[in-house]
């Protein structure tokens, strides 16, 4: 894979996945925990907010400085407070950051009148100041560039308003480099934060993409089998089980009949004059009217009863738990039903028959073969006597 195809690529500087779409793609799985780190984040900002309100307070006595001052401080809380009531509603505020992002622009202007109202504690303003911006880069959940973004904007108030005040450059200066130790300690932080947890989501991700492949191979390989078995087992003209399936049936429910002490019959069935039908409508009109003959008695038997195509237009029914008499009506009732059934071949109404031959398995017979033998000397004895007949051997 090259370099500018991996979807999983992190920018160095901003620590956010190249690729846009896997970058929301994070950003859609952390939403939940971004918006409860926010929620966190916003409750103690606002409750800060507050608590120095009270000092101003003490500082200013009600006095029209502090009217300002705590107008700014509850506009401010307000706004913190209702983003983060709206979190909990609104998760994708917090993945996306923008909201987050005015909200601290905001506060930073916010901030500022403190300022110029409390010159007592200019100094410390600046230091608090510097401490928020390392806050915001820590404690606030939001993009790197956002959070960078919020931060200039603070940095620029606050040298404009020194600047403001007339103060010498070498105070600018040394505002700068004492903002500057926040930003950088802060963005470097929160950058390493952020590849860390973007590798973690990648390999996550690589996991689940590799899980899924396997799961995909597994179920089409469970299909592969399955098919397979079924070439295996079935014919594949008709669908009814093949010669070795039936065998193997057979042995299984002789064997079941056996140790229950019931009574199995096998049948078999031989198209009349099929050849004279395959002569009329082709091999394909043959093939439909076998199609036809398999489904006829598929419906037509029970569920534990098996069909099956021993080759050419003849067919076999194992009819377990079943005496001769039972296997007789079942058989004749096959028998009639191909005979009144319409069928179509090749677009033109045919009438088919055939001749069943029937037999008890008996006890000596432990191979279908062995009983196959008695049944077919049956079968032809019905040929023989006028064919579309049920002969019981
Ligand atoms: P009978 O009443 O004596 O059984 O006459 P018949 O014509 O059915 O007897 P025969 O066994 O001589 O002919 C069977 C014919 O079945 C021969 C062959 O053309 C046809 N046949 C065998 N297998 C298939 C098949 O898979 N498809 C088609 N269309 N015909 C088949
Ligand atoms: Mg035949
Ligand atoms: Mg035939």
């Amino acid at each position: 894979m090259t370099e500018s195809a991996n979807p999983y690529r992190i920018s160095r500087l901003w620590a956010e996945f190249v690729d846009p779409a896997m970058e929301r793609a994070y950003r859609l799985h952390m939403q939940p925990l971004l918006a409860r780190h926010l929620r966190v984040a916003l409750w103690v900002w606002g409750c800060l907010l507050l608590a120095f309100g009270l000092q101003d307070l003490q500082a200013l006595g009600m006095s029209d400085e502090f009217l300002i001052l705590a107008g700014c401080r509850a506009l401010q809380a307000a706004l913190v407070f209702a983003l983060a009531l709206l979190l909990p509603r609104y998760p994708g505020l917090a993945a996306s950051g923008y909201a987050v992002t005015a909200l601290e622009i905001t506060g930073l202007v916010l901030f500022l009148p403190i300022y110029f109202l409390r010159p007592d504690i200019a100094t410390i303003t600046v230091m608090v100041l510097a401490l928020m911006l390392l806050a915001m880069f820590l404690f606030v959940p939001n993009r790197l560039k956002l959070t960078l973004l919020s931060a200039a904007v603070g940095v620029t108030l606050i040298l404009v308003s020194i600047w403001s005040k007339g103060l010498g450059a070498d105070v600018i200066i040394g505002a700068l480099i004492l903002m500057s130790l926040p930003v950088v300690t802060g963005f470097f932080a929160t950058q390493q934060l952020h590849t860390v947890q973007r590798r973690q989501f990648a390999m996550y991700s690589q996991a689940r993409r590799a899980n899924r492949e396997l799961k995909k191979e597994v179920e089409r390989r469970r299909l592969l089998e399955e098919e397979l078995k079924r070439q295996a087992t079935t014919d594949p003209l008709t669908g009814l089980f093949n010669r070795r399936q039936y065998e193997m049936l057979f042995r299984r429910e002789r064997e079941r009949c056996r140790r229950q002490g019931s009574a199995i019959c096998v049948a078999m069935a031989d198209l009349d004059r099929f050849k004279a039908l395959n002569d009329e409508f082709g091999h394909d009109g043959g093939d439909e009217a076998l199609r036809h003959v398999a489904r006829l008695f598929t419906s037509k038997l029970r569920e534990g009863d098996v069909v099956g195509r021993f080759g050419g237009e003849e067919f076999i029914i194992l009819l377990p738990d079943t005496g001769v008499a039972e296997a007789e009506r079942v058989v004749e009732r096959l028998r009639q039903a191909l005979e009144e059934e319409p069928l179509m071949v090749a677009g033109s109404p045919c009438s088919l028959t055939a001749t069943f031959s029937l037999s008890l398995v008996l006890d000596s017979e432990n191979d279908i073969s062995e009983t196959l033998r008695r049944v077919d000397a049956g079968l032809y004895r019905g040929k023989r006597s006028g064919r579309n007949q049920v002969v019981v051997v």
